[in-house]
This record gives C-alpha cells, structure tokens and sequence, in this order.
C-alpha cells in the first residue's frame, strides 16, 4: 500500500470561483495565482484558468517567468514588480506587467533599453502602509513614468486593509481615497474580500486570489454563502485502530485524556504534510463520511480521532481534512490561523492529484 496522502484537485471548481469573481467584476478579473498557486501548483491553476481568466498576477518575476516557460501568453502582473535590474530586463523581455511601488525600482530601470515598454501598475499607500507611493507623491512619480520611453503607465492600484472584516470604516476611508482622486489611467482595487463585499467598485482590473481557490474572504460569510467550491481536498485514511480506556492518555505528552472509553483511529497525515501542528482537540476530521473529532497532539506524519462513534470505520477508511466535506475556513479558524496559510503550508511530500 502506498501512503495514501493525496491533495485532490477539481479545477472545475477552480473556474467555477473564478466565474463567481468574474460576475462580480465591474471589467476584468486578474486570477491571483501567486505563491505556486496558493499552494494548488502555479502552473497547474494558469492551465486550468487559461481559457477564461483575463490574466494572472503573481508575487515575483520568477513566479512569471515560470508561467511564461509553460507557454501562456496572458497579460502577467507582478504584484512586488522588480527587486533590481536583471529582473526589469527579464520581465521586459518576457512582456510582464510590473507594479512600481518605490522610487527605487524607476532609479533600477536607467539605462536599459527595452525592445517595448513595460506595462507599469503604480501602487499607492491607501493606508494598507504595506507598499505603495502616497497619494501626494504620486503626481512626481506619474510624470517620472510618463517621460520615460521605455515604461507605459497602464494602471493605477491600492490593496485594502480591512476588506474582510464586518466594520467597513477605514475600507471605505481607502476606497474614498482612490475613487476621489484624478488618476491619468483606470484602476485596479478589489482583492476577493472587497469583491465579494455588498458594494461592486468601479475599477478596470480586479484581482481575486483567495475566492478562487473556495475559500470564504469575509469574516462573517462562508464559503458556500459565497456559492464557493473548494478546489482542493486534503486526504488520508485510516492506518491503525485500536480502543483506549477511560483515564488513559493518547499521543505526545498524553495532552489528551480519554473520558470514555473510546476507539482511537490514526491517521496518516501530520506536520509533515502540513497539517497544522497547533491544530486543537476537537477540530473536525471526516472519517468514512462522518465528522470525528481531533484527539491528541498532531505528530510529524499522523493524527489521532475519536472514532467512537463510527463503527463502520476500519483500516483504509478513507478520511477529509479539509476540502468538499470539512469547511478549510473552519480548520483555520480553530487553528488561530486563515485558509491561505494552511494551503501554502501542503508540503511537497503530498501528491497533487487532478480528480
Ligand atoms: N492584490 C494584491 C496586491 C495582493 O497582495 C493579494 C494577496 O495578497 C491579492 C490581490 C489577492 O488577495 P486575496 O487572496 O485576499 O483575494
């Protein structure tokens, strides 16, 4: 028996999401496919989204460069744009469309001469102060662009803070910021959590990451709220049964203690896959159709359930952690963490499989 491990793929789901982004689209949706695709594979997603999505945006060069040398021709956008000037020739010579958040990256640019100008988003600090130009430097920096030859300013764009969360007082602060101002090109606002938000926003690209992949952007929505389907389903099975009596300890540290006698079922799946380590007693984990609850501490390749109540349950029952049958969403938030951070973490040890 190989280790049975698997992360399945439904890339119809993954157009499905991008067809939910794409409704609630003023114009275009870039699909964000950085960080190898959320964790689903970059090229993998760019295959699957490529006879729909408008164009993809990605973190880095590299991350483009991998997507161009897979032979896909959309427009790709950079959301860290170049870190020096090898990288402006690369994405130049490869037609990347790079954001331009720092005076730096224009200083990086002297001086080469590029065969046709590089599509530039300028990124403003709405109040994210992640990256971005302030909104009373932008003018100098636009007419830097503009009066360089081998750039082209497409676009202008901002990243919210706070689109997720239920209170919309500094989201609205930051959308206001931009919508008022005067801009010489159309902009580029909306990640999933300010596409899926009440209120559509009048830009020309959109740029859904999270969405895509079925997972809820909102705080307060989940994911099938949204008509979200998950792409990805983490699964394992059942190596081992066996039944521990009331008073006894399971796992490292004995950090969980039966109450009841109960039938212990052990999973092939740990921190090693990427399941998360800090994962707390009582998370769901579907076993042969039914939800049990997470005993013990998450060791390195194997998880303990109380199965107690699934007497159907046997060595080779085929076991979710995250995926169509158990809410990515609800993992997360036992887990003090969010959807991202848990399908980033997959570890290559862990086939992808397209279903
Ligand atoms: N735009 C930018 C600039 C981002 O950094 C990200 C993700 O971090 C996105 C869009 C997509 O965001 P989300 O995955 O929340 O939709």
């Amino acid at each position: 028996m190989t280790r049975p491990v698997r992360a399945l793929l439904k890339w119809s789901n993954l157009r499905h999401n991008y067809r939910v982004a794409k409704r609630r689209a003023a114009a275009l949706a870039y699909a964000v496919i950085k960080a190898n695709g959320y964790g689903h594979g970059l090229e993998a997603c760019a295959n699957a989204l490529a006879s729909e999505a408008d164009g993809f945006a990605v973190a880095c060069v590299d991350e483009g460069v991998r997507i161009r040398s897979a032979g896909f021709d959309h427009p790709i956008l950079v959301l860290q744009g170049a870190y020096n000037a090898e990288e402006w020739q690369v994405a130049a010579d490869l037609g990347l469309q790079l954001v331009v958040h720092h005076e730096q990256q224009l200083q990086d640019c002297q001086g080469l001469e590029f065969r046709y100008p590089v599509p530039v988003w300028l990124k403003i600090n709405s109040g994210m102060n992640r990256l971005g130009i302030r909104v009373d430097d932008a003018n100098s920096i636009i007419i830097q662009i503009e009066a360089n030859d081998n750039l082209q300013l497409v676009h202008v764009m901002s990243h919210f803070a706070t689109a997720d969360e239920a209170d919309d007082a500094f989201f609205t602060e930051q959308r206001q910021i931009m919508l008022k101002h005067d801009w010489p090109v159309p902009l580029s606002l909306s990640n999933s959590a300010a596409l899926m938000r009440d209120e559509s926003i009048a830009e020309a690209v959109s740029r859904p990451g999270i969405m895509l992949y079925g997972s809820s952007p909102l705080a307060e929505k989940t994911a099938s709220e949204l008509d979200l389907r998950p792409v990805m389903s983490l699964q394992s099975a059942l190596i081992s049964t066996h039944e521990v009596a009331a008073g006894e300890g399971v796992g490292y540290g004995h950090s969980w203690v039966a109450e009841r006698d109960t039938r212990v079922g052990v999973v092939a799946i740990g921190y090693g896959d990427g399941y998360p380590r800090h994962a707390p007693v009582g998370t769901p984990v579907n076993v042969a159709g039914v939800e049990c609850p997470l005993i013990g501490r998450v060791s390195m390749d194997m998880i303990t359930v109380d199965i107690t109540d699934v007497p159907t349950a046997q060595i080779g029952s085929s076991v979710q952690l995250w995926g169509e049958l158990v809410d990515i969403d609800r993992v997360a938030a036992l887990c003090g963490t969010i959807g991202y951070e848990l399908y980033c973490q997959v570890t290559p040890r862990v086939p992808r499989v397209t279903l």
